[in-house]
């Protein structure tokens, strides 16, 4: 299996509701970086882990592929007997959902292995159980997420994006981003919140000349707050020549956006020689959701 990152072309985030939540609007956008899900038959349930930052993942049953193979037999009457191999190419805990295409790419792996044949409307619905960004995992491409996110609305789009994804060294988490948006919020005036409007017009015209200034994250300045190197880098983008960036989700990731591949690679190479991060990736998106590669 593979899933790609995500990236959030556009993020509003409501005030915090009574139950500790935010409602949110986004344009959820999916990259060719990608996380490589093998399942095999086993004895239980057993989880490993490759790649860069496999060691802060855990492979207990809180790993979101653990809890989806888990779900997916409570809810079909199956036992959750499979070996879950995860290669991840996707920053952990770097705004890029890669627990969720983690989570995303195990349903559909056990949805064939087990031989359950569940639609994908079925699988989404348990993804959105395990996480809000679970669906858009599985959809990939180009949406609308409203709710807490897992609410899809595929964007009508035309043309693919060239983008410079730079990662730094440790990751944000979700819910200490939220956390200090909130506390900000507390502290007044109170943050307006961005619309998609401007972005969706973009993606329709196809143009990313259109598409990088009208970049948004309501999540920007808290990640900003928790990681002041993140303004350096978004100024060096800029400076570079990238048609906008962003913050991707909670962070700390940047996206920027570039004209083409081959501004995309000068980009690259020019934010890697300027230290304000820890590497840079090239990525094209949308590219589709968790997918099955191979089946032996
Ligand atoms: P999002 O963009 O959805 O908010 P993120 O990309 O910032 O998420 P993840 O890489 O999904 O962050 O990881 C967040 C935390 O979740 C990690 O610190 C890790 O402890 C835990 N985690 C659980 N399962 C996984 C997994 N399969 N891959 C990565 N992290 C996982």
């Amino acid at each position: 299996m593979r899933a790609p990152a995500k990236v959030n072309l556009q993020l509003s985030v409501g005030p915090r509701r009574a139950d500790g939540f935010h409602d949110l609007t986004t344009v959820f956008h999916a990259v060719s970086l990608f996380d490589e899900i093998t399942v095999t038959r086993a004895q239980g349930l057993t989880i490993r882990v490759e790649g860069e930052g496999a060691s802060e993942v855990p492979t207990d049953h809180s790993n979101l592929a653990s809890r989806a193979a888990v779900e997916l037999a409570l809810r079909t009457g199956v036992e959750p007997d499979v070996h879950v191999l995860i290669r991840k190419g996707i920053p952990v805990a770097g705004g890029c959902a890669g627990g969720s295409a983690d989570a995303a790419a195990t349903l559909v792996a056990c949805d064939v292995l087990w031989g359950l044949d569940l639609s994908r409307d079925e699988l989404s619905e348990i993804g959105a159980q395990l996480g809000s960004d679970v669906p858009f995992s599985l959809h990939g491409g180009t949406a609308l997420g409203t709710g807490r996110g897992e609410c899809l609305t595929p964007v009508l789009g035309s043309g693919s994006y060239s983008w410079v994804l730079a990662l730094a060294d440790d990751g944000l988490s979700t819910p200490e981003v939220y956390g200090e948006l909130d506390r900000q919020r507390d502290r007044g005036p109170v943050a307006v919140v961005s619309d998609p409007a401007e972005v969706l017009t973009a993606l329709r015209q196809g143009s990313p000349e259109a598409l990088g200034p009208v970049l948004s994250n309501d999540l920007q300045p808290a990640a900003m707050a928790l990681k002041p190197g993140l303004r350096r880098l978004l100024d060096s983008g800029a400076d570079l020549g990238a048609l906008g960036g962003v913050v991707s989700g909670s962070g700390p990731t940047v996206a920027f956006l570039a004209r083409d591949d081959s501004h995309a690679n000068a980009l690259a190479a020019a934010l890697a020689g300027h230290g304000v991060c820890r590497t840079v990736r090239v990525a094209d998106g949308p590219v589709p959701g968790a997918r099955v590669v191979r089946t032996t």
